[in-house]
C-alpha cells in the first residue's frame, strides 16, 4: 500500500527508523499529473532502493507570473495509483505553506550560463525555484539516490552542479526520455494539446532524430545542424519556435562552430498555448 503524507515532520518520523535500520531511500521529485515517464523513474527507484518516496508538489516558485501555475493539472488520486503500480512506497504531497512557511525565505541560486541559456532566457526565475525546492526535498528526505528525467536536460545540468557545489551526499540518477509511440516526449503538459496540435508536435522528436543521424553521418557544424532542425519544425504550420540550441556537456558550455561530442541539442516550441521541450544528446 502507498502511504500518503502531507507534513515534513510526519515524513521524517516515518523515514527515521527505516534509515536507522540501514534501508536505502530513493527520492523521485515530481509535480504530479503522473504519466509513464514518471512511472519509469519510480520503477527505477523501486528496483534500486529499499524505500521509494515520490514527492508530488506543484512548486509555485518555479513558475513565472504569466505561466501555468493555476492551470497545472492536479490529480493526486490517480497519482497514488501510478505510484502504487510502479512500486513506490510513500507519496509526499505537501501544501505550499508546508514547503514555504514564510514569505521571507532562503533561495538556492546558481550563477553563470547554466541557468541563463535555453529555458533560462524566457524563464529567468525557473531554475532558482527548482534548485530551492529540490534542496528542501533533499534535506527533508535525505535520500540515498534521487531520480530525474533527461527530458528536463537543463534541470539535470543545474542539479548536477548544485549537488557538487553544496556537497549533497546522494547519487543523482538520470533516466532516459520516455516517449509515446509517435515519438512525442511524455509530459504532463501534453494534456493541454488538441488532437491536431498533438499530431503536429511529433515533428520535434523527428527533427532531433534526424539531427542525430546527420551528426553521426559527419555533419558536426553547429549552424548547419540547428538550421536543419529549425527548417523541419517550421515546415509544420502549428509550430512556433522559442529556441533550437546546442551546448557542450557537461555544464552547458558554449560551443564555437563545431559540435563536440557529447553535446546537448535542445529545443522549446509552442503549439497553440502549450510550450513543449525536447532534446537529444549528440555523441
Ligand atoms: P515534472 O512532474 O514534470 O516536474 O517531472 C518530474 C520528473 O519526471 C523530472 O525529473 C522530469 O524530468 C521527469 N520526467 C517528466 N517527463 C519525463 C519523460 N517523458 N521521460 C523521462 N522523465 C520524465
Amino acid at each position: 500500500m502507498v502511504q500518503c503524507v502531507h507534513s515534513v515532520q510526519e515524513l521524517r518520523n516515518i523515514l527515521k527508523p527505516l534509515k536507522a535500520a540501514g534501508k536505502t531511500v530513493g527520492l523521485v521529485p515530481t509535480m504530479g499529473a503522473l504519466h509513464q515517464g514518471h512511472a519509469t523513474l519510480i520503477a527505477t527507484s523501486a528496483k534500486e532502493n529499499d524505500i521509494t518516496v515520490v514527492s508530488v508538489f506543484v512548486n509555485p516558485t518555479q513558475f513565472g507570473p504569466t505561466e501555468d501555475f493555476d492551470a497545472y493539472p492536479r490529480t493526486l488520486d490517480s497519482d497514488l495509483k501510478v505510484v502504487k503500480n510502479a512500486g513506490g512506497d510513500i507519496v509526499f504531497a505537501p501544501s505550499p505553506k508546508e514547503m514555504y512557511p514564510s514569505e521571507d525565505m532562503t533561495w538556492v541560486e546558481l550563477t553563470g550560463n547554466i541557468t541563463k541559456v535555453l529555458c533560462g532566457k524566457t524563464r529567468p526565475i525557473h531554475f532558482r525555484g527548482v534548485a530551492t525546492v529540490v534542496s528542501k526535498l533533499f534535506n527533508i528526505v535525505g535520500p540515498t539516490n534521487a531520480y530525474f528525467g533527461q527530458k528536463d536536460a537543463q534541470q539535470v545540468e543545474v542539479l548536477r552542479r548544485m549537488v557538487k557545489d553544496l556537497f549533497f551526499d546522494l547519487n543523482l540518477r538520470i533516466v532516459p526520455i520516455v516517449r509515446e509511440e509517435s515519438g512525442l516526449a511524455r509530459s504532463s503538459r501534453n494534456t493541454y494539446l488538441s488532437a491536431e496540435e498533438k499530431a503536429a508536435a511529433v515533428v520535434l522528436s523527428q527533427s532531433l532524430k534526424k539531427a542525430l543521424e546527420d551528426f553521426k553521418a559527419g555533419d558536426h557544424n553547429k549552424a548547419s545542424i540547428i538550421e536543419k532542425v529549425t527548417k523541419i519544425i517550421q515546415a509544420q504550420p502549428l509550430s512556433d519556435i522559442e529556441y533550437v540550441e546546442c551546448y557542450g556537456l557537461p555544464g552547458l558550455s558554449e560551443l564555437k562552430d563545431e559540435i563536440t561530442a557529447p553535446s546537448l541539442l535542445a529545443l522549446a516550441v509552442r503549439f497553440g498555448n502549450t510550450r513543449l521541450i525536447d532534446n537529444i544528446i549528440l555523441e
